[in-house]
């Protein structure tokens, strides 16, 4: 029998990797992450003050689960705020 091989311990390379991990740390997979990376490049910047980077996906609707792309919006953290009067 060969011997196994040595596994070295893994480092959690992917989490310092990740620059923010907020709103799409929970309740957000696999489809979520891969709609936003194709509209953020269709919209690197917020789509309604384009002065800052579109880091927040909004529903339109509220609705977190129809992610029909007419119903996303790609805005920035502080026209996200504002959306949800916060
Ligand atoms: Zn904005
Ligand atoms: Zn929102």
């Amino acid at each position: 029998m060969p011997k196994a091989p040595q596994i070295p311990n893994l480092k959690p390379a992917v989490v310092a990797s990740a620059p923010r991990a907020s709103t799409t740390a929970r309740g957000y997979g696999h489809a979520h992450r891969q709609q936003r990376a194709r509209l953020l490049k269709r919209h690197p910047l917020c789509q309604r003050c384009e002065a800052d980077w579109s880091a927040h996906l909004h529903h339109i609707d509220r609705d977190p689960h129809n992610r029909a792309d007419a119903n996303v919006e790609l805005l920035c953290e502080r026209c996200h705020r504002a959306e949800h009067g916060r």
